[in-house]
């Protein structure tokens, strides 16, 4: 009896989810449309989160918009360590917490493309996107994404403690220095990113729970 109920249960509760695959290289993401009406029914879903900034993210933002860098400099909390910087979430009127770039009437602040790599990845467990046939080659993509970026947030962080550089003592510096470095060693389009596809879709029938039952 027990186990026809949760059958019927989660056939109620059954949707169509669409996931985009996006291949940019060091910048590339994911797209899930559930965001758009977040389950949490919190009005911001996973973004409780503190986004933190790595080398590659700020060479990135330095290079194309470098405006942002100040944005995340200029919030009333962050923490500043010798090799990231965290922008710390805040408390909400829900007595949760909230991230200091996401907003109650538009969400997120930042195009995908600007967010450090958990804000670019993430998709919560419910979705279940590596259990659908065809995404093991993204679940491949994105693990070698993650490995490639901190192989390179770390060397480039070796090479500025060699020249006395730390975010804590000099972030300017620090930052300036870090886009150099990548730019003369590193592509945010690596060869390897190249042999994969640019974008994939998949349409994904999860069922769907409401409030604190779907887990993040
Ligand atoms: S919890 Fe899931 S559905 Fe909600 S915003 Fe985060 S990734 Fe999207
Ligand atoms: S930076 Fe954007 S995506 Fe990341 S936690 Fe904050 S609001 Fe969410």
């Amino acid at each position: 009896m027990l186990v026809k109920e949760t059958i019927d249960r989660k056939e109620a509760n059954l949707q169509t989810i669409e996931i985009v695959f996006h291949n940019l290289g060091l910048r590339s993401w994911i797209e899930c449309t559930l965001c758009w009406d977040c389950p949490r029914n919190d009005a911001k879903g996973c973004c409780y989160y503190n986004p933190t900034y790595y080398p590659v993210d700020f060479s990135y933002l330095y290079e194309v918009k470098p405006e942002v860098i100040k944005v995340i400099f200029s919030q009333p909390r962050i923490t500043i360590m010798e090799k990231y910087i965290s922008v710390d979430r805040t408390e909400d009127k829900d007595g949760d917490f909230r991230c200091q770039f996401h907003s109650l009437e538009g969400g997120c602040c930042w195009a995908p493309e600007l967010r450090e790599s958990v804000c670019r990845f993430y998709v919560c467990p419910g979705c279940a996107i590596w259990e659908e046939e065809g995404t093991a080659i993204w679940k491949e993509f994105f693990d070698r994404l993650d490995t490639y970026e901190a192989q390179i947030n770390k060397a480039i962080s070796a090479e500025l403690a060699t020249r006395g550089l730390d975010l804590k003592s000099n972030a300017r510096e620090f930052i300036k220095q870090a886009a150099q470095l990548f730019k003369q060693n590193w592509d945010i389009m690596p060869a390897w990113c190249r042999e994969y596809p640019q974008e994939q879709r998949f349409l994904l029938k999860r069922p769907i729970y409401y409030g604190r039952e779907w887990k993040l």
